[in-house]
């Protein structure tokens, strides 16, 4: 049985896309698992009003070719997300149109509209057993996670899991990284949520995947794949191997693994199609995901790992001559940690949690990930 499919697809253009979502997702029963007059939801990475040449969200044409395998099945889809703003119509319908995607909308095809947010209360979770809900996830019947392969400061890399963040309401995320600063205890709440919703197939674009200063600012990486599976877990551990990072560098696999809800590694996977042609060794990581491991049974490895964790620890940083001063970072810094000051923020270092939610919406890329040198010259002798 298959785990993780993994197709070439080198454009997006309908013949590509057509036969590489084909091939990808036709061993987990799609489309024939959708049936006349369901409803389908894809929750789509649109995680700001970018281009989709930005590599930032799903492009359209891979959201078309997907509809049209649904609709000729009789059935109706939603297209949803909550991007980092407002969860309402005058701003969804912006990010909808930034992103190309207002072409798609017809009789059987929607951008979603329902702009309704419920509390939900989930005593099974490990970690958020209340958090607020975008509610029209409820409606479907049928479950996609579309995600897009990218960078991501504070985690790593975003992929399958990660994209489960948007079922929590743009200006309400912050907030979420205030509760769960630590990179263990957000990637627990994100397999929660994932665990809440079960979708039911889990497709990544990594067509034009994003390297760098991910999720919004980096830079576009042709990969050329599309990357399928019913879990998210096994779909992350594949990509996290298509962009050549390892396990223990992504805390949602890492979690996941000790939850029991990943296999043990990704050689315990079955996985069908290009695999072995479409590792990219050279992709750009977020500049401060790799941290350093100290021996800590030892007296010395905890005082190390302490104090070295403390000095290397990747923190974010201004590029002045980039930022316009447009105030978004202090807007949404959930610690409350930027002031602005000469028109250019300043960040107190005492209170930022390091949750990168600065980078992540900067719309110039003029926060980035930053690293103290030596950090940089031992992890990158230590890879
Ligand atoms: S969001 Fe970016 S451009 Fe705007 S003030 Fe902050 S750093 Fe400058
Ligand atoms: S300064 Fe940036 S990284 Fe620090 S808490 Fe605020 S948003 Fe998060």
């Amino acid at each position: 049985m298959t785990d993780v499919t993994v197709v070439s697809c080198p454009a997006y253009e309908q013949v590509h896309l057509a036969r590489a979502l084909r091939e990808a997702l036709s061993p987990f029963g799609f489309p024939e698992a959708i049936k006349e007059n369901m409803h389908v939801v894809i929750k789509a990475n649109l995680v700001a009003p970018m281009r989709p040449d930005s590599a930032a969200t799903i492009h359209p044409e891979l959201l078309r070719v997907l509809c049209d395998m649904i609709t000729e099945r009789g059935a109706h889809v939603t297209i949803g997300d909550s991007a980092g703003g407002l969860f309402n119509a005058a701003y969804m319908h912006g990010v909808y149109r930034a992103c190309g995607l207002t072409a798609l909308e017809s009789d059987t095809v929607k951008l979603n509209n329902n702009f309704a947010v419920r509390e939900v209360s989930f005593p099974e979770a490990h970690t958020a057993k209340n958090f607020s809900f975008t509610a029209y996830l409820d409606d479907a019947d049928y479950t996609i996670n579309v995600c897009k392969l990218k960078t991501h400061g504070m985690m790593t890399y975003s992929a399958s899991v990660k994209n489960l963040f948007g079922v929590i309401p743009g200006t309400m995320k912050p907030e979420y990284h205030f509760r769960y600063p630590k990179a263990e205890d957000f990637a627990n709440m994100l397999i929660d949520l994932n665990e809440y919703v079960k979708a039911d197939l889990c497709i990544c674009d990594a067509v034009l995947a994003m390297e760098g200063n991910g999720p919004t600012a980096g830079k576009p990486r042709m990969v050329g794949a599309i990357i399928a599976s019913d879990s998210p877990y096994k779909l992350d551990l594949v990509g996290a191997h298509v962009v050549s990072l390892t396990e223990e560098e992504v805390a949602t696999i890492v979690e996941a693994k000790k939850r029991g809800l990943s296999p043990e590694s990704y050689d315990a996977l079955t996985i069908s199609g290009d695999m072995a042609d479409l590792q990219v060794e050279d992709f750009e990581h977020a500049d401060g995901h790799r941290g350093l491991q100290f021996e800590t049974n030892s007296i010395f490895g905890k005082l190390m790992s302490k104090a070295m964790g403390t000095v290397l620890t990747a923190k974010p940083k201004l590029c002045p001559d980039e930022c316009i001063g447009c105030k978004k970072c202090a807007q949404i810094c959930p610690a409350k940690a930027i002031t602005m000051k000469n028109g250019k923020p300043v960040i107190d270092r005492k209170a930022c949690i390091r949750c990168f939610c600065c980078q992540e919406f900067c719309p110039k890329g003029a926060m980035r990930v930053g690293r103290n040198p030596i950090a940089k010259i031992l992890t990158r002798t230590s890879k």
